[in-house]
């Protein structure tokens, strides 16, 4: 990743070249197409307005499924892509892509009845090509208890469980990113598009946030992978286009785990029929979402006391002891789905299916689909360009896989539990952040002697284009979502670090007060 180091030499030297293609967008969706098209051996560069991860791609139920739901629509064709690419996530990203099981409880007279989930969660098997070992098991009342204790037993008749994945999306989409650049892919976050030109070539103007300075880069091709702003990107371009995109807004709130003790994932249906997860996750156990039509900014998204309230009525029906107050919420977010329009349906009842859009010019636009599903859009929209060549991606490891070096993650937690003296929650932790990235981090933090938390930042200002704290604790390290108490501890020294770190590059200093006030924020509601 460009750094701050390297960011003006590189740009400086990039204004005259002509890449093969640019892609404009740091979520999932251009990570995966900056890894699709330069594995292919074409001169790529991603340029993100923000942070990478920053939009969508930070702000999901942050699993890898199949997507039980889609069955209820016979969206089979839909189960069976995304369940394979499930097995493929796993296989190259086995740190970053973790099984979980999930309980689907049933009770009388809402929701599935049991022969229905039964051949539901049989056929999504099937379509997933689950294992024998994992495949779903059906519980009776008692057994479902025994699962989840905390399930409320009244009208309970049983339950299922099968086999899901879950996953950090905002490191997910990192870490694609950092794999392109080991294929030379290029990549600028806070870089924001501004203007689209076709002349010889497509002449992309952009605004650089860090330097402040505007700076036009070439290219053959564009991809327009900006998923909610994706009418935005293409007005860029001053053409008149029929807008086919719907924004769907979904949050999520987290509890501390004693709050909600669940130990498995478990995704319950509500009065409205609607279905939510309550996730376990280190300390935490986070509850989502909502899906409901939104016509805000796309760049300030707030929570509503109501959809607060929706989400904590849910998870206080479906499971018993104690109630979730508001008070008990320590973060929360919020994200859009740009859905594909369906004229006359919900925003629930809408296929989260992708499609491609290409302008006058040639630009293309791809958005819609799924966190799960990215690696095949990626492929269908980079086949469209450079069909000439070969889609590599089923096979490319993503950046931080311990395989070969460890058999399996079992082996890996150990080594790094006895070597570096970390306990199981500290290595689950780094394992799922950095994978075999985390030896480098811990090897300096016994150098260095320096804080953990430090080494932590080096190193992600130096490999993962982190250029403030707030990236650093939002989307490298997930701290703000999901540890936001450990953000406080040590902040002084942080901040410090920090300050003099970015002092050298002229990049605005920032204040504990104002990270102080943002970790206030997640649990301001509206
Ligand atoms: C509540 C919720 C729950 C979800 N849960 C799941 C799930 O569990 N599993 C799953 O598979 N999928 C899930 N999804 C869907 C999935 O998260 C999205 O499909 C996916 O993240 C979209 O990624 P994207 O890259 O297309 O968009 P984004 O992640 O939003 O990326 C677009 C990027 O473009 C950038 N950008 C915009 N304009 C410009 C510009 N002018 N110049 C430069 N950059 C620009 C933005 O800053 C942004 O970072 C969920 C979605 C939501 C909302």
């Amino acid at each position: 990743m460009i750094s701050l180091e390297n960011r003006s030499t590189f740009t400086e030297n990039n204004k005259k070249e002509i890449f093969d293609l640019i892609i404009i967008g740091g979520g999932i969706t251009g990570a995966g197409i900056l890894l699709d098209a330069c594995s292919r051996g074409k001169k790529c560069l991603l340029i993100e307005k923000n942070d990478y991860a920053s939009g969508t791609s930070s702000k999901s139920t942050k699993l890898i499924h199949g997507g039980l739901r889609y069955l209820k629509n016979l969206e089979f064709k839909m189960v069976s892509d995304v369940g394979k690419e499930r097995n493929i996530a796993f296989q190259n990203a086995p740190h970053l892509v973790r099984p979980e099981k999930m309980l689907v409880p049933l009770y009388k007279g809402k929701g599935f009845k049991k022969w229905q989930l039964s051949i539901a969660l049989k056929i999504y098997d099937l379509l997933a090509k689950v294992r024998k070992i994992d495949r779903r098991k059906m519980l009776s009342k008692d057994e479902t208890r025994a699962v989840e204790p905390r399930i409320n037993s009244y009208n309970l008749i049983g339950g299922g469980l099968y086999a899901e994945y879950r996953t950090d999306d905002a490191r997910l989409t990192t870490s694609i990113i950092k794999t392109a650049n080991q294929y030379h892919g290029n990549s600028l976050n806070y870089m924001e598009v501004e203007k689209i030109e076709k002349k010889d070539h497509f002449e992309v103007s952009c605004f650089d946030h860090i330097l402040n300075q505007k700076i036009i880069f070439q290219s053959e091709h564009v991809i327009n992978a900006t998923g909610p702003w994706a009418d935005q990107t293409r007005l860029l371009e001053k053409e008149k286009f029929q807008s086919k995109i719907r924004l769907s807004k979904g949050i999520h709130i987290v509890v501390p785990k004693a709050a909600l003790p669940v130990k498995h994932a478990v995704y319950y249906h509500l009065e409205d029929e609607r279905m939510c997860f309550a996730i376990p996750r280190g300390g935490t156990t986070y509850i989502g979402t909502t899906d409901d039509d939104y016509k805000g900014s796309q760049d300030k998204i707030n929570i509503t006391k109501e959809e607060v309230s929706y989400l904590i009525n849910g998870v206080n029906s479906t499971f018993t002891d104690q109630r979730i107050q508001n008070s008990d919420i320590i973060s929360s977010w919020a994200g859009l789905r740009p859905l594909i329009e369906e004229e006359g349906k919900a925003s629930t009842e809408i296929s989260r299916k992708d499609e491609i859009f290409i302008s006058k010019t040639g630009m293309i636009t791809i958005a819609g689909g799924k966190l799960t599903g990215y690696r095949l859009m990626a492929k269908r929209a980079v086949d469209l360009i450079f069909s000439k060549e070969t889609c590599r991606t089923q096979n490319i490891s993503i950046d931080g896989n311990f395989k070969p070096k460890f058999n399996s993650y079992h082996d890996f937690k150990q080594y790094l539990c006895l070597n570096y003296k970390i306990n199981d929650l500290k290595s689950d932790y780094f394992i799922q952040n950095y994978g075999l990235n985390s030896i480098s981090i811990l090897d300096d933090f016994q150098d260095a002697k320096q804080k953990l938390i430090c080494c932590e930042m080096k190193y992600c200002f130096e490999k993962e284009g982190v250029f403030s704290l707030l990236d650093f604790f939002y989307r490298r390290t997930g701290q703000m979502y999901f540890d936001p108490k450990s953000v406080t501890n040590d902040l002084d020294e942080v901040v410090s670090y920090y300050n003099q770190f970015i002092s050298k590059f002229g990049i605005k200093t920032v204040s504990k007060k104002e990270i102080l006030s943002e970790l206030e924020n997640q649990i301001n509601f509206i």
